[in-house]
């Protein structure tokens, strides 16, 4: 078998294998031994690969990560139902069940100041419950990468284009650029919704839903879907490519998601309408993953027409999904009053502090765990440093083993900071190119498009060069 023969076998096996998964999530059927067979047979054509090949390189790196992540995927699926089974309260409960990890964020959104820091701390306290698997997992994988001479963190700089230097320095620049506005921000947020400074247990995924509580309401009448689609009309992009599915079956995934099941044939959204303020955002989100997805152009290779690093993939995403804290869009696309869009872009961008704050703190943790080949032992109260840096909160080490990406991807956090910093320069030129109202503008479609429809050769897949001097600045003159 030669390179453009075992590519193609690549590409059809994970084709097969995400219409599973596809229909594994929105409750449609699916067959587990399938799935099984495609797994195994992925980790066949990764090895295959390695003993052949040394290039293309992010073909190289992505099947010692299939290696990686087949071999450890035993140990995933049963953090997933310890995380269920021990990660649990003796005291609360949240529909009439005992709150357990699963429910905490549910849970916390109606929840007593008392009751949630109890809830917090005990589940704190649990952690030790999972901690084996969670060392056991990122320890089999760094052996596994090892192997290939790699590590996460080096595969990770890799396909960013970014050295380690300039990473960390984007990362410390930016947790240092908007650390006085976050705590000013945060403080003021907490002092009105709590009568209180921000605690520890004010984590992200609390205040990112109790800050909307009294604005829930007035979504009640937007289709982010119908409106998302119309600004990529106007943009003279075609959103009749992607695939949606939007019919509400009892096992469907509530939250949306895009699935790439081949690109750029047949790429795939779910959505099931639920809360239209929550939605918006994440309409948009998916879409753009979803309409980068169909305008790759078919003609690539595949390496660089389906292997696309995080901060790349992120950054289309999250550049549809940044309009909605775009105020003239929102007045005038989805028709919302100026105090209304005043209001909720005023909480979106109190989230957007606490994110970034967050973020940069999840991500130099992540960073120093494997540059330094920190011991599992220690990594909490590294992570704990980490974050007293970047928000000044006094959080128990443990909490990150209680997140829901950190202990389950090997790097991943800071993709999302790179997209952020690459928005910026996309807004920037979509002005330049169609002013004020730029998504109404068919030339700034066309910047778009040309960045898109170049996979992973797209100017903006190359890190090297990212400074988040203009994030910072946008962030501090709210
Ligand atoms: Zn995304």
């Amino acid at each position: 078998m030669n390179y453009e023969e075992w590519s193609k076998k690549a590409e059809d096996n994970n084709s097969l294998l995400s219409n599973e998964y596809f229909n594994m999530q929105v409750g449609l059927t699916y067959s587990e031994e399938k799935i099984h067979e495609l797994e195994k047979k992925s980790e066949e054509l990764a090895v295959y690969f390695l003993k052949n090949w040394k290039e293309p390189e992010e073909v190289y790196s992505s099947c010692v990560g299939a290696i990686s992540s087949a071999r450890t995927v035993k140990s995933l699926l049963k953090l997933h139902d310890l995380r269920k089974t021990e990660i649990i309260s003796s005291k609360h409960k949240f529909k009439s069940q005992p709150v357990n990890w699963g429910t905490w964020r549910q849970f916390v959104v109606n929840a007593e100041d008392k009751a949630r820091k109890e809830v917090f701390d005990e589940f704190i306290q649990l952690t030790t419950k999972i901690s084996p698997l969670i060392k056991d997992r990122f320890e089999k994988s760094a052996e596994i990468f090892e192997e290939y001479n790699l590590d996460p963190l080096k595969d990770y700089l890799m396909e960013h284009k970014i050295s380690l230097e300039n990473l960390k320095e984007f990362l410390v620049d930016l947790r240092d650029g908007v650390k006085k506005r976050y705590l000013e921000v945060f403080s003021e947020t907490t002092q009105k919704l709590l009568k209180r400074e921000p605690k520890y247990y004010d984590d992200l995924y609390f205040m990112r839903n109790v800050i909307y509580n009294d604005l829930v309401n007035k979504f009640k009448n937007i289709n982010p879907m119908n409106h998302v689609k119309k600004t990529f009309v106007k943009l003279n992009l075609d959103p009749s490519k992607i695939i949606v599915d939007e019919i509400d079956r009892p096992n469907k995934y509530p939250s949306p998601f895009c699935s790439m099941v081949r690109i750029p044939t047949d790429i795939r959204v779910s959505y099931k309408a639920e809360n239209p303020l929550n939605d918006i955002k994440s309409v948009y989100h998916e879409m753009g993953h979803a309409i980068h997805g169909t305008y790759i152009k078919s003609d690539l290779p595949y390496e660089n027409r389906c292997l696309h690093s995080m901060g790349l993939a992120e950054t289309f995403s999250t550049f549809f999904e940044s309009l909605a804290s775009n105020k003239l869009y929102l007045m005038e696309e989805l028709n919302l009053s100026e105090e209304l869009a005043d209001q909720y872009i005023n909480r979106s961008k109190t989230i957007k502090f606490i994110t970034l704050a967050f973020y940069a703190g999840n991500s130099l943790f992540k960073m120093r765990m494997w540059n330094e080949k920190i011991p599992f032992e220690k990594l909490n109260d590294i992570y704990h440093q980490e974050i007293k840096k970047s928000m000044n909160l006094e959080i128990p080490g443990e909490y990150w083993q209680l997140h829901h990406i950190l202990p389950e991807s090997l790097m991943y956090v800071p993709s999302y900071l790179l997209a952020y910093a690459n928005v910026c320069e996309m807004k920037e030129k979509c002005e330049e190119l169609g002013g004020k109202r730029w998504w109404n503008n068919k030339k700034a479609g066309e910047y778009i498009l040309n960045v898109m429809e170049l996979g992973n050769k797209s100017p903006l897949a190359d890190f090297s060069k990212i400074k988040p001097d203009k994030l910072i600045k946008g962030m501090n003159n709210f």
